[in-house]
C-alpha cells in the first residue's frame, strides 16, 4: 500500500480513496498510461434475475411484474444528457479504476468464471474486450439476485471494502460532506440500496463509494457504508416472497 503524504488538507479525515487519487493525479513522475474498452451500455433486457442497480426498493408490486411479465413495465428511454453522461461517466470510471489499479490497492479479479453474468473473468494481462467479464461478480442463487462491484479495495487488513464509482454533474457536490454516510443514505437510497445488495452477496461488510463530477472543478466525494443486516434480511425475504408468488401464479397487488 502506498503512502503518500502532503494532501491530507483536501480530504476529510478517514478518506482512503480521495487522498491517494489526489495525489496520483498531481505527480508528474508517475508514469500513467492504459488502454480503455469502451462500449455502450444499453438497457438490460429482463433476464429474470434481481439486480443491486435496480430491484432493491422496488415494491413486491413491480418485482411480480418483473418476474411474471416484463413487458407490461414501462421502457426506460435514455435522452441524450443521460447517455452522453452515461458514457463519460464509463469513461471516468475507465480512469480511475486503472489509477487504483496501478497503486495496488484494487484486489485482482480471481480466475474462472464470474457467477454474476457467466462470463470468464478477465485475465490480468489480457485485453479489456467485450468476451471478458471485467468486475467482481457474485450472485445469490436461492433469491435469484446478482451484482457487480467496481472493485475490490484492499488498504492492508483487515481494511477490504466493496467499491462503486459514481460520475456527477460538475457542480452535484457543492455543499455535500466528505464520509458522511447517513448523508448518502438520504440523498442516494438507490445507490446505498445497490451497495447492501452486493455486501449481503459477497460477504463484504463494508463498502467505499467515490463521487467524481465531471467538469470543473473535479470534485470528489468519498462516503464509506457499513453493511446493514436488517435491510440485507429485508430485501431478500421480500425477493422469495415475489419468487413464491411467482411460482404459484398467485399476484401481489401490493
Ligand atoms: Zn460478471
Amino acid at each position: 500500500m502506498p503512502v503518500f503524504e502532503g494532501v491530507s488538507q483536501y480530504a476529510a479525515s478517514g478518506c482512503l480513496v480521495k487522498p491517494v487519487l489526489l495525489q496520483f493525479f498531481q505527480d508528474a513522475s508517475v508514469d500513467f498510461n492504459f488502454t480503455l474498452y469502451l462500449a455502450r451500455s444499453g438497457n438490460r433486457a429482463p433476464d429474470g434475475w434481481f439486480h443491486a442497480s435496480t430491484h432493491p426498493l422496488m415494491s413486491h408490486r413491480e418485482l411480480y411484474l418483473y418476474i411474471t411479465d416484463p413487458g407490461s413495465l414501462p421502457p426506460r428511454r435514455m435522452d441524450y444528457v443521460g447517455s452522453m453522461a452515461t458514457m463519460m461517466g464509463t469513461v471516468t470510471h475507465g480512469v480511475i479504476e486503472a489509477a487504483l489499479d496501478q497503486m495496488g490497492v484494487a484486489v485482482p479479479l480471481p480466475e474462472g468464471d464470474c457467477p454474476a453474468c457467466g462470463k470468464p473473468y478477465r485475465p490480468a494481462r489480457a485485453r479489456q474486450s467485450r468476451k471478458w467479464c471485467m468486475e467482481h461478480g457474485a450472485a445469490h442463487q436461492e433469491s435469484m439476485s446478482r451484482c457487480h462491484l467496481d472493485s475490490i479495495l484492499d488498504f492492508g487488513p483487515p481494511a477490504t471494502f466493496g467499491f462503486d464509482y459514481k460520475s456527477i454533474r460538475p457542480l452535484g457536490l457543492k455543499g455535500v460532506p466528505d464520509m458522511d454516510a447517513d448523508y448518502f443514505a438520504e440523498k442516494w437510497p438507490k445507490y446505498w440500496a445497490q451497495m447492501q445488495e452486493c455486501m449481503r452477496m459477497t460477504g463484504l461488510r463494508r463498502y467505499i463509494v467515490f463521487f467524481l463530477g465531471l467538469g470543473t472543478p473535479w470534485d470528489m466525494r468519498e462516503f464509506h457504508i457499513e453493511f446493514d443486516p436488517g435491510f440485507a434480511a429485508k430485501t431478500e425475504a421480500k425477493y422469495l416472497e415475489v419468487l413464491d408468488h411467482a411460482r404459484r401464479g398467485v399476484p401481489i397487488l401490493w
